[in-house]
């Protein structure tokens, strides 16, 4: 008599179970004995055919699969092999060609959980085989599974109108979807808007930025919401209800012809407040516009400056001249806009640096220290100085030094490489000395240059006489040893080629700031119930194989948000996100995985504990019958839920008591 304390099924559903051994070329057999795992298979109960088979995952492994279950009349797989993550779809499609239902199957990572780990060829053998064994006591509890459907509504949203918004925006709208592009700013752009020219190739970045923006614009199958945020986000793949919120921008978007006369006769008759596009190095009035070339070419008034908004006191001469368009509009208020949509690419970039972190290096109180992207509104032709390279005093400087890896690379601030500093650094090396002419330094760590043209970018640089001095500086200061040092500020660095410590006097300092998460990152993580890696970017469903996807379908990533990148990179990763829900959206409709948590109505008492602890918002109250609803669609089948009822009363598909007990069963049958 079997001494077991769950039982397997009997009679006609008794179970024929087929273990695959998988030897993963030498991922495993080098650690584990395949042969005797194979053999020892053979042995369990219920077990009526086990073989090995060097590349299970292959089409003939497959094929061997689909063949052995009809030879051998086979009721239950378990395929003994590497990460379900990886192949778990593979085999439980092989299984339903063998014509089985695909949920008759079960996967054990002897990979991960046995070569991998082990030292000695024998513990990865034993371990191996009590996994197989808790498998082949657990699958013959497994039961058919249905996947079900859920249709896809076509239209998109995307949040974030940098680089890698509009491209994702563009390329799903090219394909005739409608997209909602919602940006948080008074003008789509980014920070590539930002730039005066881009690495490696120096081409103009308004120059390839501002047709695709105003491609945005016109284009009719995208609605585009500027100044404002996605509020809150409700349902799941397929079928998302989102409310926006538009902020009050005092201007009727369709009325306003951006003619600008408004701020010319704003009642401030200089510019007074810190103009954020050009980083405070310039003013604005509170009726603005933050760059020419501006999408949409319409002007927003600031809240927290205008007179009349903060007092309702104002002459309005802007209301007065811009007259019959009646474009000005003080009694807007916020409004929400309620829209569906069937997935959301996520493209809300990244922010910079802020060296003050960093007091070493001066920034905020030795006035000449600027920030790269300060650096990028000097030299452009539109920024604060006209695109003239100067000092807080005006004059050109005679030499600079550019400061590489500020807040990347260092255990203080930030460990990881910002990728684009390096290459950024080059293009202001090569940008300043064009504009003023100046003896140009380069403090580096390392130089990184992968990309393509990137290294003979740096070759470039080199030629053109730009000094490289390598060493991580240790300090800016302004207090001198020398009359040559008068009025300079001094870079101390130790130059690890020479192996000297040296004072370097530069009229003007750069530092080359690293990228980072943007403040909100968690905020709109939980808003979109996403995963952040621990840096705070958010995290993709697999680096290699779903560098787009997130953990909750539907909502994909792009761009700076997910990690620091440059702009090829960011409009390669935009492309890919929307394909992939270009994909989903001619597809018509998804599949849902079957594993979720079901409620046991007779048992719920209603006390609602699950509720709250579902971290996909899955379950909701029923008013009428007192009792827990799961809504299959959001459930994730993470357990939670199954494991905090009082009442017992949630199971959950694949993984209900039977399966569990007797896999813990079999684990623990030999020792
Ligand atoms: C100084 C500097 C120079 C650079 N030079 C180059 C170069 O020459 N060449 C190159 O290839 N790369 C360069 N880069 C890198 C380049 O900036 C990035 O690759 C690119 O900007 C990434 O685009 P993005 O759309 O992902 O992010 P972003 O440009 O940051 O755009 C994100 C957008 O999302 C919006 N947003 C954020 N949060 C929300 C929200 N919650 N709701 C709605 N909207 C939101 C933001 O307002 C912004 O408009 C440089 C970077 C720096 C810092
Ligand atoms: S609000 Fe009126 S005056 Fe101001 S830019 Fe628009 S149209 Fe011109
Ligand atoms: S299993 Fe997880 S995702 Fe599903 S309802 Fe329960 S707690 Fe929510």
């Amino acid at each position: 008599m079997s001494n077991r304390l769950t039982e397997p099924p009997t009679g006609a559903d008794e179970p024929r179970i087929g273990v695959f051994v998988c030897h993963c070329g030498t991922n495993i057999a080098s650690k584990v004995d395949v042969h005797d795992v194979c053999e020892y298979a053979g042995t369990l109960p219920g077990v009526a055919f086990s073989t090995e088979y060097k590349y299970m995952c292959s089409d003939p492994g497959q094929e061997f699969i689909a063949a052995a279950i009809k030879e051998h009349k086979l009721n239950r797989i378990v395929v003994s092999a590497c990460s379900p993550l990886l192949h778990e779809d593979t085999f439980r499609n092989a299984v339903a060609k063998g014509g089985l239902n695909p949920y008759y199957f079960h996967m054990v990572n002897i990979r991960e959980h046995g070569a991998w780990v082990h030292e000695d060829k024998a513990s990865a053998t034993a371990k191996s085989k009590d996994l197989v064994r808790a498998a082949v006591y657990r699958i013959v509890f497994h039961e058919a599974l249905e996947r079900k459907r859920v249709s896809v509504d076509p239209k998109v949203l995307v949040v974030g109108g940098g680089i890698a918004g509009i491209h994702a925006a563009l390329t799903l709208a090219e394909a005739g979807k409608k997209v909602y592009l919602v940006e948080r700013e008074p003008t789509i752009g980014g920070h590539m808007a930002q730039f005066d020219k881009t690495f490696p190739t120096l081409d103009c970045s308004a120059c390839i930025l501002t047709p695709k923006m105003s491609k945005v614009k016109s284009h009719p199958n995208i609605t585009l919401w500027t100044y404002s945020e996605v509020a809150e986000v409700d349902g799941f793949v397929g079928n998302f209800k989102v409310k926006v919120k538009r902020k009050p921008r005092y201007i009727v978007e369709d009325a306003c012809v951006g003619c600008m006369d408004c701020i010319d006769v704003c009642v401030f008759k200089e510019a007074k407040f810190e103009d954020e596009f050009n980083l405070g190095l310039s003013k604005r009035k509170p009726v603005y516009i933050p760059f020419p070339q501006a999408t949409p070419q319409i002007v927003t008034i600031d809240p927290d400056t205008c007179i009349e908004v903060k007092t309702g006191k104002c002459k309005k001469t802007c209301v007065e001249i811009c007259g019959d368009r009646n474009a000005i509009d003080f009694s807007q208020k916020e409004k929400i806009e309620e829209i569906e949509v069937g997935n959301i690419i996520l493209a809300t970039g990244f922010k910079t640096y802020d060296p003050a972190r960093s007091p070493e290096y001066g920034y905020g109180r030795l006035e000449n220290v600027y920030t790269g992207l300060e650096i990028e509104r000097l030299i452009n032709s539109s920024g604060p100085t006209g695109g003239h390279v100067v000092c807080r005093d005006g004059n050109k400087p005679k030499t600079v030094g550019i400061i590489h890896c500020v807040g990347s690379r260092d255990e203080k601030s930030n460990k990881w490489c910002s990728r684009v500093c390096c290459m950024y650094s080059l293009k202001l090396a090569h940008l300043i000395k064009e504009h003023t002419g100046a003896e140009v330094y380069n403090f580096y760590i390392d130089i990184r240059t992968p990309g393509k043209g990137y290294e003979e970018f740096y070759d470039r640089l080199q030629g053109e006489g730009v000094h490289f001095i390598r060493g991580r500086v240790s300090e800016i200061a302004d207090w001198i040893v020398s009359p040559e040092e008068e009025g300079k500020l001094i870079i101390r660095v130790e130059d690890t080629l020479s192996g000297f410590v040296r004072r370097i006097p530069v009229d003007m300092a750069v530092l080359a700031v690293g990228l980072e998460p943007r403040p909100d990152a968690q905020e709109v993580r939980k808003m979109f119930n996403i995963s952040c890696a621990t840096e705070g970017w958010f995290l993709e469903r697999h680096p290699k194989l779903a560098p787009v996807d997130t953990f909750t379908d539907g909502i994909f990533i792009a761009g700076g948000c997910q990690g620091p990148k440059d702009i090829p990179d960011t409009v390669a990763q935009a492309g890919s996100a929307a394909a992939q829900v270009m994909a989903l959206i001619d597809k018509g409709y998804v599949e849902l995985e079957p594993n979720t948590a079901y409620i046991d109505e007779k048992e719920c008492s209603g006390c609602k504990s699950c509720i709250p602890l579902c971290p996909y918002t899955a379950i909701s109250f029923d008013a009428g019958s007192l009792k827990a609803v799961i809504n299959e669609a959001l459930c994730k089948g993470c357990g939670t839920c199954v494991a905090s009822c009082p009442s017992g009363s949630i199971s959950q598909n694949l993984f209900e008591d039977a399966e569990i007990y007797s896999e813990i069963e079999g684990v623990l049958a030999d020792v």
